[in-house]
């Protein structure tokens, strides 16, 4: 069986990478979400198990602290920690399925040194639309709203790490170029569009 795809997917807090990610899953099959631990409270809405893990802070030292950690990745954001389930990446990759995992700058570097991962950026079109999508959220106070606008700017920074960029301007579109890239990337891989191998004999 060959192993599935490692997907990471960043843009700054804002830019909208649940939005797309959740229309590329329903119209993309074979696509498994990487649900991370974190330390940050829940937000209304968001369940424990779907949207994230969410641990207190000696939970999560305790995974990471393993030997080997029990994260693949882990980073502190916005004040928050933030960390990747090594174990079950791992076997969902193993079992040929293809992993998507939405994570930091930070995230994506540690992730970079030691796997072979397909990395896509999504940027807003500009720093005020982030703004008034991030409020338009209604999910931050003014000063965890200062804080992940600050943070913006040095994950803007590192978009050219790269493999891809999205900028997030018309959703619709966005939404297509994720589809599209993560399409490709299976062909490239020699999988069918819905991610199955392809197992040519001529
Ligand atoms: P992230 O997961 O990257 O923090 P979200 O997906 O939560 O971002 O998007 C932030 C806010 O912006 C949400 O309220 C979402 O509905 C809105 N949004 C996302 N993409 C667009 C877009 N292309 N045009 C207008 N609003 C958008
Ligand atoms: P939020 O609190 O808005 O859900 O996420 C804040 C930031 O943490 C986002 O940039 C998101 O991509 C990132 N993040 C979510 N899960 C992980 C993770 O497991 N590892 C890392 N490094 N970042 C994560």
């Amino acid at each position: 069986m060959s192993r599935g795809i490692l997907l990471v997917l960043s843009a700054p807090s804002g830019g909208g990478k649940t939005t797309i990610l959740k229309k590329v899953m329903a119209g993309l099959p074979g696509l498994v979400f990487s649900v991370s631990h974190t330390t940050r409270k829940p937000r209304p809405g968001e369940q424990d198990g779907r949207d994230y893990y969410f641990v207190s802070r000696q939970e999560f030292e305790s995974i990471r602290d393993r030997h080997p950690s029990g994260f693949l990745e882990w980073a502190e954001v916005h004040g928050n920690l933030y960390g990747t389930s090594r174990a079950a990446v791992e076997q969902r990759l193993g079992g040929g399925r293809d992993v998507i995992l939405d994570i930091d700058v930070q995230g994506a570097a540690q992730i970079r040194q030691s796997a072979d991962p397909v990395t896509v950026f999504i940027a807003p079109p500009s720093l005020a639309e982030l703004e008034a999508r991030l409020r338009g959220r209604g999910t931050e106070n003014e000063q965890t709203l200062a804080l992940r606008l600050e943070n913006a700017k040095q994950e803007l920074a590192a978009m050219d790490l790269y493999d891809y960029l999205v900028v997030n301007d018309r959703l619709d579109e966005a939404v297509e170029s994720l589809r599209s890239i993560i399409i490709a990337e299976r062909c490239r891989r020699r999988r069918t569009v819905d991610g199955v191998p392809v197992q040519v004999v001529f």
